[in-house]
């Protein structure tokens, strides 16, 4: 008889904010074997070696949250060892305890709304997103906000969204399809928003870098100076526009709350009609909450390119050229393919350099090579999108 492992070990860690001793699921090496990553990394399938647990996902089990007071940790070996940290003891542990005990015992507050609906046996995707929304807020609320950290915690929600497949709001008819054209459209609206901004932004550089030069001798001084003075009110009404639209979310999330639900539909969160319903609650209480998968792309996106711009936490060489490949990507799946392109050049040239230049071991060099294969491929999707939207008029 073949012997099935047992996959999980469990972790015992006193909570740093209120010691607790929480016993966290804590996965063994080589457990499972992932089958193909998605374009952005997220895993697409997995093969647990014990197949009682095949239905498990690792991402599940990535946070720690304390069942007594909802403080949240990626379930690391420097979380595991916290107590022998002695820097960690000296200076970040009482500041971390303040202001969470000050967060979880706000009345109302988010910390105790998100931390008391986790239900990882009824609601396993549910609860694993809610312990990395409260794992972003300790992260972005300590004195030593790792900015990469918050990127990868957004990310892997961003998964967590997309292995849900259809949005649970989406199945069964009336409210839910109503709510999924209410969103579908909101959403057209932003891209053509965007997609004008882009373009707009094109034309200001054809005036600026080729009309300009060949009008500066010509004696009309207003055919000069008016593309500039247009541009100028076109970009103001465009900011316009961009802060009326994230009002027009806003309402359009608050209606969404409002509506009634479907009793049909079978995909109740506790006494909320949907999950989806919940997060919008939450994200009354935390603005950062994110209620869907590009919520989460876009803040992923954000938090990368802030550790990327800074260097912090990004080692030079593979780690690079693999961090400035997935903000392309995750800028490209969000729709802002100008920065996608910016990023996929970047990537591409530094990898080119990293690749070429003889002095890398083999495994550098080949993993260096197949980011550049997918970093091309994702390039000329982005220009094609581009390209689309553009043609659209949208
Ligand atoms: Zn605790």
């Amino acid at each position: 008889m073949t012997h099935t492992p047992e996959p999980f070990s469990i972790s015992k860690v006193e909570c740093p904010v209120c010691g607790c001793i929480n016993e966290y699921a804590d996965i063994r090496p080589m457990s499972y074997r992932d089958e193909g990553t998605d374009t952005d990394f997220m895993p697409l399938g997995r093969v647990w070696h014990n197949a009682a647990y095949q239905t498990c996902d690792p991402l599940w089990f990535f946070m720690a949250t304390c069942v007594k007071c909802f403080y949240t940790r990626e379930l690391n070996a420097e979380f595991k060892g916290w107590s022998q940290d002695a820097t960690f003891r000296a200076y970040r542990q009482a500041v971390i305890r303040e202001k969470h005990l000050a967060a979880s015992a706000r009345q109302n507050g988010m910390v105790p709304f998100l931390g008391s609906h986790i239900d990882a046996v009824k609601y396993p995707t549910e609860s694993a997103i809610i312990k990395f929304v409260l794992g972003i807020y300790d992260e972005l609320t300590t004195d030593h906000t790792s900015s990469l950290n918050v990127g990868r915690y957004f990310l892997r929600t961003a998964w967590l969204f997309r292995s849900q497949g259809t949005p649970v709001e989406t199945r069964g008819g009336g409210t839910a399809a109503l709510l999924k054209r209410l969103r579908a459209t909101v959403s057209c609206a932003d891209h053509a928003l965007r997609g004008y901004d882009s373009t707009v932004g094109d034309l200001k550089t054809v005036f600026e870098t080729d009309i300009a030069s060949m009008l500066k001798d010509t004696t009309e001084a207003p055919l000069r100076d008016q593309p500039e003075v247009v541009l100028k009110e076109i970009a103001a009404s465009i900011a316009a526009l961009h802060r009326a639209h994230s009002e027009l979310t806003e309402v359009c999330d608050r209606v969404e709350l409002a509506l009634p639900a479907d009793g049909s539909s079978g995909s109740a969160f506790h006494t909320f009609a949907s999950f989806g319903q919940f997060l919008l609650k939450a994200k009354q209480l935390w603005n950062d909450v994110p209620a869907n998968e590009q919520e989460a792309l876009v803040r992923a996106c954000e938090y990368y390119r802030k550790s990327y711009e800074t260097g912090s936490d990004i080692k030079e060489g593979v780690p690079q050229v693999q961090a400035a490949y997935l903000i392309g990507e995750l800028a490209r799946r969000t729709g802002d393919f100008e920065t996608a392109e910016r990023y996929f050049d970047a990537m591409l040239q530094v990898g080119g350099r990293l690749a070429n230049s003889g002095t890398e071991n083999a495994s550098t060099v080949n993993r260096t090579r197949k980011l550049l294969e997918l970093g091309r491929d994702q390039a000329r999707l982005n220009k094609h999108e581009r390209a689309a939207l553009n043609r659209e008029g949208r």
